[in-house]
């Protein structure tokens, strides 16, 4: 199911009377959903991530904007109306029930026509067990479970009405780490083999870049930038998306164009076509560091730790906007790293140039230059 969201806003009112400043949670929000996509919904905390979700469940109304689901105006329907599936953080199941009884829930409440027999809803809800692979726990209760298996088991509940759409908002943020990393391939499996059309919120970049087809990456309620998550991180449209997505992330430095020469304080790294000379925001992603003896890039050194294949480099440079610069290189390269200096070449694929004051992507051309 095509999922179509047109203007979507939601504006809370303030909670305190005196200070009247209403919160914009979620500002003018136009996207459309594919039929049969995993879209990751990713943004800081408080962005407006559940605000949106819950828009599209029908749990919050919007202030003003439609939501279509296909071709039909769901926008005044009613969440029990709309054929959604939904999954919270804190997996919400009925610790009296067992987990057999907790999946079936859903389907008791089926009235008239969808009204189901016990051994019709015994099958969906074996159905939604296998799907989820938890068949062998489905006599335990909710705390009999570890959370992964709970987890499972309220996705197995979302997934029992065979949803048009499924929701998840960060379902994975109750679990450790190893069973993060699980779950999340399980959800992709899941969504693939069953084709629905969901929506995954998260604030973690990397969960969403493994699982989607379809980042939108939102701040302060306002989408920032639409796309595959490899286009997202190759081409971040302004500084803010270049810096959520990658670890480590973006290096960001204040850098300067003069004579179309890209400059970090002393260090004359490429020349840039297309680029009015003045001081901007550089980001260099870590792997766009490459080790030289020669390179235009010329660091303090700080620490090299060796990770196998890789090398994570730190160093220090007068031009840098945070602490330190992280570079992970090739670690046959090791031995071009100096005493107290390391020098590199930069490839300008890896290198982004951001206005100063609207923040904004600036492109730019290289002819020859450090590659
Ligand atoms: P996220 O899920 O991305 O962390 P939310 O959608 O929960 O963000 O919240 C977005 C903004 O809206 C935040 O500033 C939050 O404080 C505010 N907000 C969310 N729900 C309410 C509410 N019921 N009343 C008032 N403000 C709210
Ligand atoms: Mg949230």
């Amino acid at each position: 199911m095509k999922v179509t969201l047109e203007n979507l806003t939601k504006v809370f009112p303030s909670r305190n009377k005196k200070k009247k400043a209403d919160v914009t949670a979620v500002k003018d929000f136009t996207f459309e959903i594919p039929d049969g996509k995993l879209v990751g919904l990713l943004g800081p905390s408080g962005c407006g991530k559940s605000t949106t979700l819950y828009m599209i469940s029908g749990l919050e109304k919007p202030t003003s904007g439609k939501i279509f689901f296909g071709d039909t105006d769901v926008t005044d329907t009613p969440p029990e109306k709309r054929g959604i599936g939904l999954v919270f953080q804190n997996y919400a199941l009925y610790p009296h029930l067992t987990v057999e009884e907790n999946i079936m829930f859903p389907l008791q409440n089926l009235k008239g026509k969808d009204k189901l027999s016990r051994e019709q809803m015994a099958a969906k809800v074996a159905d939604a067990a296998r799907l989820v692979a938890i068949e062998e726990l489905t006599d335990r209760k909710p705390s009999e479970l570890s959370g992964g298996q709970q987890q499972r088991v309220a996705i197995a509940r979302a997934l029992v009405k065979t949803p048009q759409v499924l929701l998840l908002d960060e379902p994975l943020s109750n679990l450790d780490a190893r069973l993060r990393l699980q779950t999340r391939e399980e959800i992709r499996r899941i969504q693939k083999e069953t084709g629905i059309t969901t929506i995954f919120v998260t604030h973690d970049q990397e969960e969403a870049m493994s699982i989607s087809d379809i980042i939108v990456v939102m701040r302060e309620g306002v989408v920032q930038q639409t796309g595959a998550p490899q286009e997202i991180y190759d081409k971040p449209k302004n500084l803010f998306v270049a810096k959520f997505l990658g670890t480590p992330p973006i290096n960001v430095f204040n850098g300067r164009v003069s004579g179309g020469a890209l400059t970090f304080g002393d260090d004359v790294l490429f020349n840039v076509d297309g680029v009015s000379d003045g001081e901007y925001y550089v980001g260099i992603r870590p792997e766009g560091f490459i080790l030289s003896e020669s390179g235009a890039f010329r660091a303090s050194l700080r620490a090299v730790s060796v990770m196998g294949r890789d090398i994570t480099v730190v160093s220090s440079h007068t031009a840098m906007t945070g602490s330190e610069v992280r570079s992970i290189v090739n670690s046959e390269h090791i031995s071009r790293v100096g005493e107290d200096t390391v020098r590199f070449d930069v490839n300008p694929k890896k290198v982004y140039i951001f206005d100063k004051n609207t923040e904004m992507t600036v492109p730019f051309e290289t002819k020859g230059g450090a590659k």
